[in-house]
């Protein structure tokens, strides 16, 4: 499962907060991803509501990891207001082993 199938599997469990459509169906693009963080902008299928969540993955196997894609990545100038923060750990409380797992180069 790549980071896409994944946010599109979480997606469902949540409702667009301003028309209250399931997520399902919402667009989903990984506008950036470096480490252990990415940036994705979620569109509503609905009413076109769009947010950018920073999802930063919090991953004990973080720290032990080699720098595999730290470099070459530019940097994020956008802000992003705190209510449009998706901790997806969170989300991902239910997931099975290590996140890391999901997105570590094989
Ligand atoms: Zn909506």
């Amino acid at each position: 499962m790549d980071l896409l199938e994944l946010l599109r599997f979480q997606a469902r469990r949540y409702r667009c907060s301003a028309c209250g459509e399931n997520m399902a169906d919402c667009g989903i693009n990984v506008l950036a991803q470096q480490g252990n963080r990415a940036l994705v902008r979620v569109t509503c299928a609905a009413c076109n509501d769009e947010n950018l969540l920073q999802i930063i993955f919090q991953t004990e196997a973080a720290e032990e990891q080699r720098p595999l894609i730290d470099e070459g990545m530019p940097e994020m100038g956008t802000p992003i207001s705190t209510d449009e923060l998706l901790d997806l750990h969170a989300v991902l409380a239910g997931h099975d082993g290590p996140l890391t797992e999901l997105f570590a180069p094989r």
